[in-house]
C-alpha cells in the first residue's frame, strides 16, 4: 500500500477534518489501485489495546485497508510524528511499475487534513524527506505518467490553482472545508498494525503534553456548532454568555482577530485566513463584521446566523438568518429559551 493518511483524534473519535482528508486520500488510492493506510498516534495516557479495538471499524468505513497505530510518542510532537510517517513511507518501498507509472513515482503519497497539526507535521515531513509539500488541496487525480494533477486553494480560498506535482512521493494537505467526509461505497475490513517508534530527544523538542477538550485547535476545526465572537462582544468578560451558549449547544467558541489582538482570547480560537478554518453545521456569528479574512475561515459553515447591531455589516448580508440587535440582549434571551426548552418549560 502506498497512500498514507494521517488520522488525527478529537477526544475518543477520529477528527472530522481527518475523515475529510481520508475521503480525498481514498479517491487517490482508488485511482492508483493501491491500499489506503491510516496512521494514528495514540493520545497521551491511553493504552494501545482499546484504541486498536476502536479505530479500525470507524476508519474502515471510510475506506482504510490498514491502520498503523504508533506508540512511543506521548502526545503531539510534530517532528516525531513526521519521523514516523517518513519511516512508514520508506518501508512502503518504491511503487511497482504499472500502466502509466514511471518506476518509483506515482502512487506514493501522504495525505493529512489542512489543520494546524496536519500542516505542521507535513512541513516537517517535507523537511525530513526533501519532498515537496502541497497545501490546501481540494482535488487530486493522475495527470501524465508519474505525476499528479492537483487543484488547490490559494489566497485563503479565493483562488483555485491547477498544478502538476511530479515527485517521488506526494505530500498533500487537504482544504477540509472544501471536501465533505464520505463513507466508502464498499468498505472492507481494515488490518491493524502496532508501530513502536523510537525517537531521539531532538524529535521531541516541540511536544504538547496536554490537549484540553474545547481549547481550540482540532475541537474548533471539527465542532458541529461554533459560537463566534468579535469586537462587538466588548471585553474578555463579555464572552461568558457565548461560552454558556456554546456549552448548551455542545459546540465550541471561535473569535475574530480583533479579539485575539485585544488579548481577550488566545490565537488558537481565531477563525479566519490566519486562524482555524471551520466547517460546522451552524456558525452563530456575534458582533463580527464579516471581513473577508474572517469569512475565509467560516465560508465552509453549512448555516450562518449573524447577530449584529448594524444590519448592513457584511456578515449580516451573507448570513442565512440575520438578527439585528445587541448581542448582550439577544444571547441571554436565547440562553433562557434553550434552558426552558431543556426543562420542558
Ligand atoms: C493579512 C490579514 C489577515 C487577517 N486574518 C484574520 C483572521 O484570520 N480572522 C479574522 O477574524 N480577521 C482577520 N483579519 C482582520 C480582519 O480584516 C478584520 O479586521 C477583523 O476580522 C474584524 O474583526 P471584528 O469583526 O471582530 O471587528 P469589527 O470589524 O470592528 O466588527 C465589529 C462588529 O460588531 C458589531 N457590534 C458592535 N457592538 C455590538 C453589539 N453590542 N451587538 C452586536 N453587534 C455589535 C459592529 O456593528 C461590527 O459589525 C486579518 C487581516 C489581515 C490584514
Amino acid at each position: 500500500m502506498t497512500v498514507f493518511c494521517l488520522a488525527e483524534l478529537d477526544g475518543d473519535t477520529v477528527a472530522d477534518a481527518s475523515l475529510r482528508a481520508l475521503t480525498l486520500a481514498r479517491g487517490l488510492a482508488a485511482e492508483e489501485a493501491t491500499g489506503l493506510a491510516c496512521v494514528v498516534f495514540r493520545a497521551p495516557g491511553t493504552s494501545v489495546a482499546p484504541a486498536l479495538a476502536a479505530y479500525p471499524d470507524e476508519l474502515a468505513t471510510y475506506g482504510a485497508s490498514d491502520i498503523y497505530l504508533v506508540s512511543g510518542v506521548d502526545g503531539y510532537a510534530p517532528q516525531a510524528w513526521a519521523r514516523a510517517l517518513a519511516e512508514l513511507l520508506a518501508a512502503a518501498g518504491p511503487t511497482p511499475d504499472g500502466p502509466g507509472h514511471a518506476p518509483g513515482t506515482a502512487g506514493r503519497a501522504v495525505v493529512a487534513a489542512g489543520t494546524e497539526h496536519g500542516n505542521e507535521v507535513m512541513a516537517h515531513l517535507g523537511a525530513l524527506t526533501g519532498l515537496p509539500m502541497t497545501a490546501n488541496c481540494v482535488a487530486v487525480s493522475r495527470a501524465e505518467a508519474g505525476a499528479l494533477g492537483i487543484i488547490r486553494q490559494r489566497w485563503a480560498g479565493l483562488l483555485l490553482e491547477e498544478a502538476v506535482l511530479d515527485a517521488p512521493a506526494a505530500l498533500l494537505t487537504v482544504a477540509t472545508e472544501a471536501v465533505l467526509p464520505e463513507l466508502a461505497p464498499a468498505p472492507g475490513p481494515a488490518v491493524a498494525h502496532e508501530v513502536a517508534l523510537s525517537v531521539s530527544d531532538a524529535d521531541l523538542v516541540v511536544r504538547a503534553v496536554e490537549a484540553p477538550a474545547g481549547a481550540g485547535g482540532a475541537s474548533l476545526a471539527t465542532a458541529r456548532v461554533v459560537v463566534g465572537g468579535g469586537r462587538g462582544v466588548g471585553s474578555a468578560e463579555g464572552f461568558a454568555s457565548l461560552e454558556e451558549l456554546a456549552g448548551l449547544l455542545g459546540g465550541a467558541v471561535g473569535v475574530s482577530r480583533v479579539v485575539t489582538s485585544e488579548g481577550w482570547r488566545p490565537h488558537s480560537m481565531q477563525v479566519g485566513q490566519t486562524g482555524t478554518k471551520i466547517t460546522p453545521d451552524l456558525y452563530l456569528a456575534c458582533g463580527i463584521s464579516g471581513a473577508i479574512q474572517h469569512f475565509a475561515g467560516c465560508a465552509g459553515a453549512k448555516h450562518i446566523i449573524a447577530i449584529n447591531t448594524d444590519e448592513s455589516a457584511p456578515m449580516m448580508t451573507r448570513a442565512d438568518y440575520a438578527i439585528v440587535g445587541d448581542l448582550h440582549e439577544v444571547l441571554p434571551a436565547l440562553i433562557k429559551a434553550l434552558r426552558a426548552r431543556a426543562l420542558g418549560g
